[in-house]
């Protein structure tokens, strides 16, 4: 892509080139084509790879005999938030990953085939389910991302009147928020909520459970409470230096740059982004396109232990981004102006030792400690756990990953279920926009059994 000149000033023309979606999408020939490689098969692999289990063969067929909208339904009956996922999937270690088709050629474009469909119901403006007939229970969900939408969308279409409460002025979390608007547009996820709100689904925003509507209201008013409210910002490092002017939280970062013009410009600046995960790579490529001179991804460990998946890495060494390994910062340095001037840092080393997560140790190498010049440092260290939301709802947790039954996202209050990046964390899955849909279902439906007396939920029915 065209990045805009370091030297020139960001007009909004250039911050629409930079973070317009990078990714052009499948042509309606190369879709029909795509779709006819696929070999149909029976007990299919890649259904099981999929955690929100889309019949893929069954939308791939839909697709090759041009039925748009029926390939739409079956994604979107699965997955609530589809259309996202196509876009944001690690689907060469789902979907794609398990297709049969990776030992003889390459696997099928499941991650594209299903953009290309549910492109076509985003441009359609087509309403794809309908409400359930009302049962007069009440549920109450604590935040519009993947996960409360995929609830809320099951439940109304069970029939219950669904209230959630999103703290931000607009719904869909991360898909909203904070996954850069490169890869997925603010459009796309806005669209999945909409279809949400269409199902009857009250959605509140702006409204914070514990500030702005309390516990114990809800308790009061709602026969059931999912609690689907993610994770926060980043923790602090714990360094010296942290409140410079330049500092940045990486989540806060990529948020800037997609509700539109984003208030912070990295013109001619010199960056460096601690971390290496999902985060650090989408705020280290939202640099470069902010107009980054240069971008340096700084990491104690090495590229084997890096968290973020390999099409990621890939994307940020052709954004230009530069990979520090095994450089542990140490202070962030600045003038008497308070600005950022550099990052103080200590090269590491491996000693062969693992540590309790099984990962090789690294350790300082003495007296190798260097400055690195920058201008702005970016803090992308995982994110901040909603301790004090889950203890004013009483559930049981461990550092602030509520305790589930798995199965059902049970917490330890019989009444309160939990779903998404919320019960995450300490080996207990992975923070995906997948998983956080699948969740959310699982939750509505041990939710639609407990409530309703139901066995299973074979949950609504489409338009
Ligand atoms: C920068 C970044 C990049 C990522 N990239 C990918 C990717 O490429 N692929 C992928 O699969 N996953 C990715 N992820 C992870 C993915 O975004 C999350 O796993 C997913 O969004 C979790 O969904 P959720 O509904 O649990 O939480 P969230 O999406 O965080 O939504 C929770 C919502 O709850 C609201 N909330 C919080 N507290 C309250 C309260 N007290 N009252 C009311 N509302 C509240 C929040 O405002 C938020 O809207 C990424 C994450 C980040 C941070
Ligand atoms: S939701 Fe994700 S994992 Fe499932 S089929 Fe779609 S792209 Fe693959």
């Amino acid at each position: 892509m065209e990045h805009t000149s370091p030297l020139t000033a960001f007009t909004p023309d250039m911050f629409m080139r930079n973070f317009a979606e990078a990714e052009p999408g499948l042509s309606r020939k190369g879709a029909v084509e795509e779709s006819n490689r696929c070999l149909y098969c029976y007990d299919a692999p890649c259904i099981k790879a999929c955690p929100t289990g889309i019949n893929i063969p069954s939308f791939i067929k839909r697709i090759a005999t041009d039925n748009l909208k029926g390939s739409a339904m079956t994604i979107m009956e699965s997955n609530p938030v589809g259309a996202s996922c196509a876009r944001v999937c690690p689907t060469e270690e789902l979907c794609e990953g398990a297709c049969v088709l990776n030992d003889a050629s390459a696997p099928i474009q499941i991650g594209l085939l299903q953009r290309y469909a549910t492109d076509w119901a985003v441009n359609s403006g087509v309403q794809l389910f309908k409400a359930g007939i009302p049962n007069g229970k009440r549920v109450a969900v604590i935040g519009g991302g993947p996960a409360g939408l995929s609830a809320a969308r099951e439940l109304a279409r069970e029939g219950f009147a669904v209230v959630v409460y999103e703290a931000k002025q607009l719904a869909g979390g991360l898909n909203t928020h904070g996954i850069v608007s490169f890869r997925l547009p603010q459009s796309i996820s806005l669209w999945e909520v909409e279809q949400v709100e269409k199902l009857g689904v009250e959605i509140r925003t702006g409204i914070k459970i514990g500030v702005d509507v309390t516990v114990e209201e809800l308790r009061g008013e709602y026969d059931a409470i999912v609690l689907a409210a993610g994770m926060g910002y980043v923790p602090p490092l714990g360094i010296e230096g942290e409140k410079l002017s330049g500092v940045y939280d990486a989540i806060e970062l990529v948020e800037t740059t997609k509700t539109g013009i984003p208030t912070l410009e990295l013109m001619g600046q010199r960056v460096a982004v601690i971390g290496a995960g999902n985060t650090a790579i989408d705020a280290a490529t939202c640099s470069v396109r902010l107009g980054a001179a240069n971008v340096k991804m700084v990491y104690r460990r090495t590229r084997s232990e890096m968290t973020a998946y390999d099409f990621e890495y890939e994307f940020a060494k052709q954004e230009g981004v530069e990979f520090n390994w095994l450089t542990l910062p140490k202070r962030i340095v600045g003038d008497e102006l308070g600005n950022v001037t550099g990052l103080e840092c200590v090269q590491m080393k491996l000693t062969g030792e693992t540590g309790k997560d099984g990962r090789l140790k690294p350790v300082p190498v003495e007296g190798s400690e260097f400055v690195m010049p920058v201008d702005a440092v970016v803090i992308a260290i995982g994110q901040k756990r909603r301790t004090g939301l889950i203890e004013s709802l009483g559930l049981e947790h461990d550092s602030g990953i509520v305790r589930i039954d798995p199965k059902t996202g049970r917490t330890s209050d019989p009444m309160i279920y939990a779903a998404g990046d919320i019960v995450f964390g300490s080996g207990n899955g992975e923070a995906m926009v997948v998983s956080a849909a699948q969740q959310g279902k699982d939750a509505a439906y041990a939710i639609v059994k407990q409530l309703s007396g139901l066995q299973d939920g074979v949950i609504g029915s489409a338009v």
